[in-house]
């Protein structure tokens, strides 16, 4: 479970998908330094810029794409090397392979399980009553944009093939290579064929 965003300026009292958050730390290995590979643990900006990304309103309801979030896009300004880069990535991963489409109101019991959408890892998430619930993209479009190739590459090089387990192995590596295990992020550079970029809705 992911923590909860707190301090006084993360208050989280408005619906979200916090199925996307778990499902990130969840599947989105430290990408480099001393703790590499090992599980990661959104920092709380991070934590906060996400469940306010997928924030739902509370009138959504199931079928709705964008319509059902709060808001259309996010922009995060922060100084270098404060994770904007890793963050950006974690996104991207959920985008292409993660639990980020609306879909329905929780009643009590559902779960979201990865083995439902292809993915063998095993993982689930339990919803609470009232929880909004969510599924991946069928056919995920990833576009990443800067200014220049490096810019794209802060955020793409914590996105190899390998990042996560079946589905985004399956979805982002290239077609003659056979899905791998799990590894840290920045293991195999540059792989993948998504490169370019995504704004959605
Ligand atoms: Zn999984």
């Amino acid at each position: 479970m992911a923590a909860e965003a707190d301090g006084p300026e993360f208050v989280v009292d408005f619906p979200t998908l916090w199925v996307t958050c778990d499902w990130i730390e969840a599947h989105c290995p430290v990408p480099d330094g001393f703790h590499a590979g090992e599980t990661m643990e959104l920092y709380p900006w991070q934590l906060w810029c996400t469940v306010n990304h997928y924030r739902v309103k509370p009138t959504a309801t199931l079928g709705q794409l964008a319509p059902a979030f709060y808001y259309r896009r996010s922009q995060v300004v922060a100084p270098q090397k404060t994770g904007k880069g890793p963050w950006s990535a974690t996104v991207t991963l959920a985008k292409a392979a993660g639990p980020v489409v609306f879909a329905g109101w929780a009643t009590g019991g559902e779960r979201f399980r990865c083995r439902d959408y292809g993915c063998s890892c095993g993982w689930w998430y339990a919803y609470r009553s009232g929880e909004p619930m969510a599924r991946p993209w069928p056919t995920p479009l990833i576009q990443l944009t800067a200014s220049s190739e490096d810019q794209v590459a802060n955020v793409f090089r914590p996105v190899p093939s390998s990042s996560v387990p079946r589905p985004a192995t399956s979805r982002t590596s290239s077609p003659d290579e056979q899905p791998q295990r799990p590894l840290p992020w920045p293991s195999r550079p540059g792989q993948g064929t998504f490169r370019h970029a995504h704004v959605r809705p």
